[in-house]
């Protein structure tokens, strides 16, 4: 069977009226960012903020004129009240202002931006700090570290969140044992899942796990400031983003697009993985996010039976790569069978094994990261930060 093209998309989206103008909604502007791969398709639709909720049946008329196109295997139309007065939707229709170009930016550190910029609201209003956790590549235990340390920050009582900004593998709700839905909170607000004390938020709760593979840039953006900003979260001491791993230009523009207060390194030993952290480090930097510090995972083993400890890659690489880079060391997690099972099966070590010398090292990492976030901060709660229309 031949696989749907982006103009079929587009031709069975332009039948469908906008309710109040009575125009197409491709003529209109409100269609942007399609994709189609192997047959699965998505795509922006784009309304008035005032416009919100009531134009859910409008999103679901999109997705049923494009689901009966031969040749689709799913459709995921996204609604976002991103719209502005003025056409900013029709630009990017028009292929303008892809990927970064219509974006929100912020600065950090009181960096300069466009003048007559335009503040926005904030995304995060009740959340004090905001700490991305992030890693050079993938499977090197950066959810793992991320949930350790929310789990250790709870039993702090400090009031935490997670935030899954892996759109492309949403692991943190098999990791926090949670799964379902998140319930409306408002006319378009979400409630986070929440459990050991975590609120939760992941793309994982609202699509199909490949559904979000086929997403691209300026999707993955609104679906991401979506999730701060639609969704419920309260006060929060700490907000923890566990982003994708790599260090590539998503990376890059989610490390700019989050307010972040700081960010944590995650790395194996080896030497492959030591020179992602560098380049994890420029990212940030790039940025001006302060980083707050290197974890060494899976940094030696020890023997359950005999007690022997061997280092498995280079032990210490992490420590030293960031002693050189001039970062913060955090702490050095070992290789362990149960971390991996307790990780796995959404009972994180932190929880179920508190007494355990892991616990206590994640613990460690947990209360530096909140001295850090409290420093960084200067105790005047979270600087603003300036967000800009481009
Ligand atoms: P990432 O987020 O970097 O892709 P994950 O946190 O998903 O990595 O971890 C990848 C796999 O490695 C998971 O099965 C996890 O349970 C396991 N894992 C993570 N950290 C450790 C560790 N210190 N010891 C043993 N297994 C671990």
């Amino acid at each position: 069977m031949a696989s749907v093209t982006k103009d079929q998309v587009l031709a069975a989206l332009a039948d469908i009226l906008d309710p109040d103008t009575g125009q197409s909604i491709v003529a209109g502007g409100l269609i942007s960012g399609v994709v189609v791969r192997d047959g699965n398709v998505g795509f922006t639709l784009e309304v008035d903020p005032a416009r919100g909720a009531a134009m859910e049946p409008l999103r679901k008329a999109c997705e049923a004129a494009v689901e009966r196109l031969s040749g689709v295997l799913s459709v995921t139309a996204v609604m976002t009240a991103e719209r502005q007065a003025g056409g900013r939707a029709q630009d990017r229709a028009q292929g303008h202002g892809q990927a970064q170009g219509h974006a929100h930016g912020h600065a950090h550190g009181g960096q300069a931006q466009a003048a007559g910029a335009q503040q926005a609201p904030e995304l995060l209003p009740g959340v004090k700090s905001v700490i991305a956790v992030a890693s050079g590549k993938g499977g090197v235990g950066k959810s793992t570290t991320a949930v350790n340390i929310a789990t250790a920050m709870a039993a702090r009582n400090v009031r935490v969140g997670l935030l899954d900004c892996d759109i492309y593998g949403p692991s943190i709700p098999r990791m926090l044992n949670l799964s379902g839905q998140p319930e409306m909170a408002g006319e378009r607000t979400l409630r986070p899942m929440a459990n050991y004390g975590i609120k939760c938020m992941s793309i994982g709760f609202l699509v199909a796990e490949d559904t979000a593979m086929i997403w691209r840039g300026p999707m993955v953006m609104q679906a991401l400031e979506q999730m701060m900003r639609d969704v419920e979260w309260g006060a929060l001491d700490v907000l923890i983003c566990d982003l994708p791993p790599g260090t590539g230009d998503a990376q890059l523009t989610m490390a700019q697009r989050v307010p972040l207060t700081g960010a944590v390194i995650v790395s194996t030993p080896q030497d492959i993985a030591l020179l992602d952290v560098t380049r994890g480090i420029n990212m940030f930097q790039q940025v001006n996010v302060p980083i707050f510090g290197v974890v060494e995972n899976m940094s030696y083993y020890v023997c359950p039976q005999c007690g022997h400890r061997a280092e498995l890659f280079h032990h210490g690489g992490a420590r030293e790569t960031a002693h050189r880079l001039g970062v913060d060391f955090l702490g050095e997690i070992p290789l362990d069978l149960d971390i991996r099972t307790t990780s796995d099966a959404g009972r994180p070590i932190v929880v179920t094994q508190p007494e355990s010398p892991h616990a206590g090292a994640y613990r460690q990492i947990a209360s530096a990261l909140i001295d850090k976030a409290a420093s960084a901060l200067g105790g005047a709660g979270r600087p603003q930060p300036r967000i800009v229309m481009m």
